[in-house]
Order: C-alpha cells, then sequence, then structure tokens
C-alpha cells in the first residue's frame, strides 16, 4: 500500500521516501527477486526508500507532523502516510460467541462456531482442507483481498441456500488466490502463495526454488516458484498474459518443468 502511494505520489512530482523495517521490501507477499526489481524501479524513479528503517517519535506543531526520528535523525515531513498493515480486532464476534483466533474461525464452508454465523473476506480465518495451494502445514488461512472476499461470498451463499440437513454437499473452499498492485508504470500480479519460512533474525525467506521467465522487455518479468517438482506460485510484473495463463496452470494443478516456462519460445498457454 506504502509503495503504491509512493509511485503516485512521485509520478505527481512530489519528493518521496519510503522508510521500511525489514531489510528489503515486500518480504511477506513477494520474492527477493520481485522485491529487488520493485525497489530498483521505485529508486529509478526517484523515490528515496531507506531498508532496514528504525522510526523514531515524530515532531508534531500545531497538530502537524512536521518531522520524524529515522535511525536517530530528524527527517523533515510535509504529509505522512502510515501504511504497516492492520490486525483483526476480534472484541466484538468475541462478545458474540464466536471462537476467534487471528480472525473469526470457519470451516471450509464459512461457518463460524456460532450456528446461522457465517463469516467472509478478510475477517474471516479459515479451514483450508479443500485448498490443495496452500503452503504445507497450513490447517487454517487468513486472506485479505479482494478475490478472496468474492470467492468466499459465492461459498457463503451456497452454504445459505443448502438443505440444513446436507451443508457438507457445498464443496469446501478452494478458490486460487491472487493478488495484483499498481505502483507507478510497474503492474505486479502474483498467483498462489509464496511459502516462507522465519529465519533466526525474525526475516521471513521464501520456501521455494525460483525461476525467471523473461517478458518482452526489461520492465517485464515473470517468477515461478517451486517445491521440488511442484508449481505452487508465480509472480508476474507487467505481464499479464503469463499471470493470467499461471493462474490457469494453479487452477488446474499442472506442474510444467522449469525449462518450459522459462522458456520465452514456449507459449504458456500451450502448457495449459
Ligand atoms: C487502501 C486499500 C487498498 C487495497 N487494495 C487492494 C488491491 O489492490 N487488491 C486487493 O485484492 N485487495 C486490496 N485491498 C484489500 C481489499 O480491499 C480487502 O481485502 C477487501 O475489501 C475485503 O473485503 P471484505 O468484505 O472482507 O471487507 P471490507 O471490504 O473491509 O468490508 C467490511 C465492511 O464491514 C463494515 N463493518 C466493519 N465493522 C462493522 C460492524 N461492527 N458493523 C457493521 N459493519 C461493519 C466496514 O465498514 C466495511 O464496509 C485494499 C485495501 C485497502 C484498505
Amino acid at each position: 500500500m506504502g509503495l503504491e502511494v509512493a509511485g503516485t505520489a512521485r509520478a505527481l512530482g512530489k519528493a518521496v521516501q519510503v522508510l521500511e523495517s525489514a531489510p528489503r521490501l515486500l518480504q511477506r507477499s513477494v520474492s527477493p527477486e520481485l522485491a529487488a526489481h520493485v525497489l530498483a524501479t521505485h529508486q529509478a524513479a526517484g523515490t528515496q526508500v531507506t531498508l532496514g528503517a528504525q522510526v523514531g517519535p515524530a515532531t508534531v506543531v500545531a497538530g502537524r507532523v512536521t518531522a520524524l526520528q529515522v535511525n536517530g535523525q530528524a527527517v523533515p515531513v510535509d504529509e505522512l502516510v502510515l501504511g504497516i498493515g492492520g490486525t483483526p480486532d476480534t472484541a466484538l464476534a468475541q462478545a458474540a460467541g464466536l471462537a476467534c483466533q487471528d480472525g473469526v474461525l470457519v470451516d471450509a464452508q464459512m461457518r463460524s462456531s456460532v450456528p446461522g454465523i457465517l463469516a467472509i473476506g478478510d475477517c474471516a480465518r479459515f479451514a483450508a482442507q479443500g485448498c490443495g495451494w496452500a503452503p504445507a502445514g497450513s490447517a487454517t488461512l487468513r486472506l485479505e483481498s479482494v478475490q478472496n472476499a468474492n470467492d468466499q461470498a459465492k461459498t457463503a451463499a451456497a452454504t445459505l441456500l443448502a438443505d440444513a440437513d446436507q451443508p457438507s454437499a457445498v464443496p469446501p473452499y478452494a478458490a486460487l488466490p491472487w493478488f495484483w498492485s499498481e505502483q507507478g508504470a510497474m503492474r505486479l500480479q502474483m498467483a498462489g502463495l509464496m511459502p516462507v519460512a522465519a529465519q533466526p533474525d525474525g526475516t521471513l525467506a521464501p520456501l521455494s526454488t525460483r525461476h525467471r521467465r523473461p517478458g518482452a522487455n526489461d520492465q517485464s518479468f515473470s517468477v515461478f516458484h517451486y517445491l521440488g517438482d511442484r508449481l505452487v506460485c508465480a509472480e508476474s510484473v507487467n505481464a499479464p498474459m503469463d499471470h493470467m495463463m499461471a493462474k490457469k496452470l494453479l487452477e488446474a494443478g499442472k506442474h510444467p518443468s522449469p525449462a518450459q516456462l522459462t522458456d520465452p519460445a514456449v507459449a504458456l498457454k500451450t502448457l495449459v
């Protein structure tokens, strides 16, 4: 979100500084390869990016932030945009008796622990039993995306319409997750979930091996993630057709070899 705002503000001619506390950009959601491209593109556009930033107190004068302590130095501020994510506030749901754990716990048909109450979207931590694409060990997941909210609405509607005696007739939620982000001239698209593991220093590192497919120009490429010989995730920059085809491959559970996927002479649609 912060990078989207930064890209737009920079395009409007503003002097922009991005402060990231992690050692790289977007470590929760994209590969180091994609993050490096995103960093280089923002820097080339003139945005100043500080990684590993330690942000201290703000100076507020007459109700306005005028400076921020960054790595012990006061940095002047005209406008401050906070893009630091959020955590679910489950107090209301818990007070209503719903089982919660970083969101409202629901089964694969979107049913909470209280009969008659369903939850979907950002607030729902759902059973991932039907999700062949889920990283190993993910019994439950909570995702924040428009696609997830829309697709879970369909499952919830099917549950509401199902015969009360036959709720298991509703197929478990299984829609492949996909995401996008537009940052300046970059259109990032991701299909599937990147498997990550926390490192001893607290950072996150992908568990996958990754293979790059060149795009039409040096601002366009895709990264395919494998666990063993299984394709688990794909990231694309300014390559919407690659994204679309990668999505189809993942949805169909197909696992072409890295050699096939990274060969620009191989049209991905021939592999679907
Ligand atoms: C700035 C921004 C940019 C984003 N960009 C993208 C993007 O590019 N792509 C993408 O996939 N996702 C994006 N997202 C995430 C996406 O918006 C959410 O994942 C999606 O909206 C989730 O849908 P939802 O229905 O679960 O929740 P919401 O869309 O948040 O809807 C929940 C609704 O419930 C209402 N509500 C909350 N509490 C109560 C209450 N107690 N009583 C009654 N009503 C209540 C809220 O006011 C809100 O209207 C973005 C989010 C933000 C904030």
